[in-house]
């Protein structure tokens, strides 16, 4: 099963990604976990992203759409994926639309996770990781078990990301809204758009979601 979680930044993407990656047994692919990867790896992508992505613009279509082309070909994907973070863009779903039908592969279902912008703020300042495995948590929404130790691995550092702020939101806001938002229209035009509530508990979005890929497996 192929799909595409879609909707702005802190509306729960990741969070719901990882939950059916261990479900569904289907790989996430995250461009901002890539190029952020590639920041910190100081490679060519990484130096051409890592100001844009520092002030919460997007970064160049055709730089997305190449990493997730290579990436959509290699073995963890072929029994599916979860695109997230990605399109973001009306190009990058054309070229998605195109790759996929060259690779023979299609898309399932698109879950738009919708949120009020009003709670974005309050989700993205308070995000933090486990810098070891990757687990997501939360100041307020999703502390780890015991205080300052990953629930996952027991790791007791976390990190931040850099563009989690007030002040970059409004820009990664505006250019969803921009940019990203008539991406829901493509995708219910084509008749695979399915809405879910984004603003109730982490595990009531699990189960919403769940119907639907389900009913998206057949
Ligand atoms: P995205 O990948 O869409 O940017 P995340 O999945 O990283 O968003 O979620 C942003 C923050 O909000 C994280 O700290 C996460 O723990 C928290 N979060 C995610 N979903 C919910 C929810 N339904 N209710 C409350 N907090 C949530
Ligand atoms: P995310 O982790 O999805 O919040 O993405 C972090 C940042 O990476 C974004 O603010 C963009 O600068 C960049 N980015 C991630 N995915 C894309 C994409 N599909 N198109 C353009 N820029 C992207």
């Amino acid at each position: 099963m192929n799909l595409i979680l879609i909707g702005p930044p802190g509306a729960g993407k990741g969070t719901q990604a990882k939950q059916i990656e261990s479900t569904h047994g289907i790989v996430q692919l995250s461009t901002g976990d890539m190029l952020r990867a590639a920041v910190k790896a100081g490679t060519e992508v990484g130096k051409r992203a890592e100001l844009i992505m520092k002030k919460g613009e997007l970064v160049p279509d055709e730089v997305v759409i190449g990493i997730i082309s290579d990436r959509i070909d290699q073995p963890d994907c072929h029994h599916g994926f979860i695109l997230d973070g990605f399109p973001r863009t009306l190009p990058q779903a054309a070229a998605l639309d195109d790759m996929l039908r060259a690779k023979s592969k299609k898309l399932d279902v698109v879950i738009e996770l919708k949120v009020d912008p009003k709670l974005l703020v309050e989700r993205i300042v308070g995000r933090y990781t486990c810098a070891k495995c990757g687990e997501g948590y939360h100041d307020v929404f999703k502390k780890p078990e015991k205080s300052g130790v990953c629930d996952v691995c027991s790791s007791t550092e976390f990190a931040r990301r850099p563009d989690d702020n007030a002040e970059t939101m409004n820009t990664r806001l505006m250019a969803y809204y921009r940019d990203t938002s008539p991406l829901i229209g493509y995708y219910f035009c084509k008749g695979n758009l399915r809405t879910v509530d984004g603003m109730v508990a982490i595990d009531q979005v699990e189960r919403a979601i769940e119907k639907h890929l389900v009913e998206a497996r057949g």
